[in-house]
């Protein structure tokens, strides 16, 4: 298996040559929170998948509503006038969910690429059904992830993931990330950032054209960019600036949909109502590949009551609504709502925030302790002072070892992520951080 891993496998996101000269880590089986590696080790999965296991490894109802959806249809497809229950089903579960926040119709999609892409285009179709066809423009934010298909691609906001595929989507603006720790306004004030951002996205508008701007996509807490919680007063601005142009606003919610951040989704946590909300990942707990854009009610109705041909989306993919993935999103949805994994994210958060600051206070390594609920990062530094990044190997010396005590955290650049479960426990909370504590020493 590691020679052929070697020889055969390109992993995503890694150097092929990097992954050929390391043994790799094979996963086989996982139970409860904990993953279990092919010599039997059994470690807490601090990374929940890649944000997405929110219940945990072994969860029954989820993997019964698969089998029993194999065994009557494993594959049909929703293209025009054919569908089926479980997707009936789940778009009323959804509609449920998201009432209150004015998103009754959903469409669905293989994953978080996937859904990305359809909001962009859903969001220039949206104005030319309304007579405004030059709004093709797309505002986002600096250390913003949208997945990797060209559009998402266009509108990511860190150069590593776009440099090799230009030329991207032509006129796409990036505004500054809303990043206490790092920031181009000289403050670590979060609401002066807000505000600076605000200024900034309004002097855009003004000079690009209102007229020419499709969407504002963001995410409510910006994830792989290295977990950059907000001011509160961030997303309420962008709203409000969007609504005052006709700009629509995207919410990729593919990581804080349904619970990670403690409130059910991240818009929801700032009090905000986008127009269009990417969810993926969490909507299956990872048992299979699929997504959902929820679309608010008067984007949809504009869609709904236009009756020409340019009303229809010529937009869909074989796998949108596969009968499977929906049979496992229902089961999925319902779930999360019964054991409320929402709540559970937000005390186990706060736990695990207070147990980095504490660790901050011992390991000079770690510059700066960032999280919401079960979403949280230590950015490691060499030097506090001048906030220079970690090494490379440092930051995987402190992988390595915390592995080793028994926990799989995940890096990027010079971040420690930790996205586990949301139904872990207090003590599992404790075991992450005595893990952690082991990683930062070793690496010192
Ligand atoms: N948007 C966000 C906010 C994401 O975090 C991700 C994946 N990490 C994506 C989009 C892309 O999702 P996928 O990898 O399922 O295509």
């Amino acid at each position: 298996l590691i020679e052929n891993n070697a020889r055969h496998l390109w992993h995503p996101m890694a150097h092929p040559a990097e992954m050929q000269a390391t043994p790799p880590r094979i996963i086989n089986a996982g139970e409860g929170v904990e993953i279990v590696d092919i010599h039997g080790k059994k470690v807490l999965d601090a990374v929940g998948g890649l944000w997405n296991v929110n219940l945990g490894y072994s969860c029954e109802p989820v993997k019964e509503a698969i089998r029993r959806q194999l065994d009557d249809l494993p594959y049909y497809s929703t293209f025009r006038g054919t569908t089926n229950s479980p997707l009936i089903e789940l778009s009323y579960e959804l509609a449920e969910w998201f009432r209150e926040d004015g998103l009754t119709r959903s469409f669905f999609t293989s994953g978080g690429s996937d859904s990305v892409e359809t909001c962009l285009r859903l969001a220039r179709q949206y104005h030319k059904l309304n007579g405004q066809p030059e709004r093709t423009k797309f505002v986002a934010l600096k250390k913003g992830y949208h997945g990797t298909h060209f559009g998402g691609a266009s509108v990511n906001g860190n150069a590593n993931f776009r440099r090799n595929y230009e030329p991207l989507l032509p006129g796409v603006y990036h505004l500054p990330a809303p990043y206490t720790y790092r920031n181009p306004f000289d403050t670590t004030d979060g609401a002066v950032i807000a505000k600076s951002i605000a200024r900034l996205f309004e002097d855009e508008i003004a000079f690009q054209g209102a007229d020419t701007i499709a969407a504002l996509i963001m995410e409510p807490v910006l994830g792989a960019g290295g977990v950059i919680v907000p001011h509160e007063t961030f997303m309420p601005l962008m709203r409000e600036i969007c609504d005052r142009h006709g700009i629509l606003l995207i919410a990729d919610e593919v990581i804080t949909a349904f619970g990670r951040t403690g409130a059910w989704t991240g818009s929801r946590l700032w009090g905000v109502k986008p127009d269009f909300m990417s969810t993926a990942k969490a909507i299956t707990n990872g048992y299979y590949p699929f997504g959902a854009v929820m679309i608010a009610d008067k984007v949809a109705e504009a869609f709904e009551s236009n009756k020409t041909a340019a009303g229809s989306i010529g937009h869909g993919y074989t796998y949108s609504g596969h009968p499977v993935g929906a049979a496992a999103a229902l089961a999925t949805l319902k779930e999360t709502r019964k054991q409320n994994v929402a709540a559970n994210a937000g005390a186990r958060g706060e736990e695990l925030i207070a147990g980095l600051e504490a660790l901050k206070e011992r390991h000079e390594l770690i510059g700066d302790v960032r999280g919401k609920g079960l979403m949280c990062a230590l950015e490691l530094v060499s030097d506090r002072e001048k906030k220079t990044a970690a090494a490379k190997d440092v930051v995987q010396k402190v992988q390595d070892v915390t592995y080793d005590a028994g926990v799989m955290v995940r890096t990027s650049g010079a971040n420690v992520i930790l996205s586990p479960p949301l139904v872990i426990t207090a003590g599992d909370v404790a075991r992450i951080l005595t893990a952690l504590d082991a990683g930062l020493t070793a690496a010192r």
